[in-house]
């Protein structure tokens, strides 16, 4: 049997090696940490860091395809890997994800072709550039460039005093300010494209966050128009093949009050809002990165039920907020489970702390209603407000 390697041992890893696994390959994880959730499961852990050359070698060794998990993972880690196994995303794309000014250039260069763009923003390196934002930037968000996530790393500012107090606040490393729009909702775009440059564009989701952090996805979107829905899936399709991306990109976006479609960012591998694939999909966005980097056809995109997907975070283990947050439960998972249409998915982590993902649930039923209200029943077991 052949070996696929993972660059990361998160829950993503974890799902990505469980689909392997059941499309009967072998996987192995490489992960800095001892303790993670796709070692938990995978038949190798490499354990090393993201750029430890004997690591990375050992991997390309064993493998016949190698993928990543971990947005951030050095691009040169992934270049080294090319030169003697299959990387699938390679390192451009994962580069440009990973790195908001060039996501965000790229999605002004291919504009013209898209049909959508970014936010208006500006590169925010120096107090000079602070003094130079135009009024019409503010309010806004600034958002450091490498490493964000869940929301972390940003900051919502109102005046050029505000910017200058997070921008030192930030450590003073390049950020990126963007204007603060009028969101009516959010939605995301999940593609694949293999090797051979066809690609599958999966039904459009929509996105609920809270605090920062995806809360719900609901697939179809309640709010989502089939205009909406039709230019945010043709701008994802332009967006990968200009990429010339290879794997699984989700491509978030916003959608204005007017009706405008606005291009947020991209994740370089399969993504929390895609996790309803897994339930409701002919194929899951895990088995399609297989598909993709194993270089066999990509498989049906086609959903089958309606499917809410709600994150479980471990707060729903805890009591109480912030520093006075005590441990107090083992959520009632056999009435969560008992609950008609219910996909429970643990990773496996044994150390629940506020606002960490633990674990997400997703409901699928004949109708997105029936889903919604057996969604609604779960939060209430689970403490959590609706
Ligand atoms: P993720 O966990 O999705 O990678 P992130 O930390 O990279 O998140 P973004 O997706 O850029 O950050 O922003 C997080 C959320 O903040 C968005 O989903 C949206 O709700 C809000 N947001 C970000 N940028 C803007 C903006 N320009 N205008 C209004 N709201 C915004
Ligand atoms: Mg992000
Ligand atoms: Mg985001």
């Amino acid at each position: 049997r052949s070996w696929l390697g993972v660059m990361g041992g998160g829950q993503l890893g974890r799902m990505f090696a469980q689909a392997a696994q059941s499309m009967g390959y072998q996987v192995a994880v490489l992960e800095p940490a001892q303790e993670c959730p796709a070692g938990q499961v995978a038949q190798r852990l490499v354990n090393a860091a993201y750029e430890d050359a004997a690591g990375l070698d050992a991997l390309a060794a064993q493998c016949v395809a190698v993928t990543t998990e971990f947005e951030n993972v050095p691009a040169d880690s992934l270049s080294r890997l090319a030169q003697s196994v299959f990387v699938a995303p390679g390192a451009h794309g994962v580069s440009v994800a990973q790195d908001r000014v060039a996501e965000k250039a790229f999605f002004v260069s291919c504009a013209g072709k898209s049909g959508v763009l970014p936010a208006p923003h500006k590169v925010i390196a120096s107090f000079e550039d602070i003094d130079a934002i135009a009024d019409d930037l503010l309010p806004g968000i600034l958002k450091t460039v490498r490493m964000g996530y869940d929301g972390k790393g940003q900051v919502r500012v109102r005046t050029r005093e505000e910017v200058r107090e997070a921008f030192e606040g930030m450590g003073q490393v390049t950020c990126l300010l963007e204007k603060m729009l009028p969101l009516a909702y959010e939605v995301s775009v999940l593609t694949a494209r293999g090797a051979d440059g066809e690609s599958v564009v999966y039904p459009i989701a929509e996105n609920v966050h809270r605090d920062g952090i995806l809360f719900t996805t609901t697939v179809p979107g309640p709010n989502v128009s089939a205009d909406s829905a039709r230019k945010a899936q043709d701008a994802a399709r332009a967006i990968v093949a200009e990429l010339g991306y290879v794997g699984v990109l989700c491509i978030e976006f916003f959608v204005l009050a007017d009706g405008t479609l606005v291009v947020n960012e991209m994740a370089p591998r399969p993504h929390n809002s895609g996790h309803y694939t897994m339930d409701a999909c002919v194929t899951s966005q895990f088995a399609q990165q297989v598909r993709a980097m194993a270089k066999l056809p990509l498989g049906d995109v086609r959903q089958h039920s309606p499917a809410v997907m709600l994150n479980i975070l471990g707060d729903v283990w805890f009591d109480g907020e912030g520093d006075d947050a005590t441990r107090v439960r083992e959520p009632a998972w056999d009435r969560v489970v008992a609950l008609p249409g219910a996909c429970l998915h643990l990773y496996g982590k044994d150390d629940p702390r506020p606002g960490r993902k633990m674990g997400h649930i997703t409901f699928v039923a004949p109708s997105l209603e029936e889903a919604q209200r057996q969604l609604a029943a779960a939060c209430g077991i689970l403490g959590i407000a609706p």
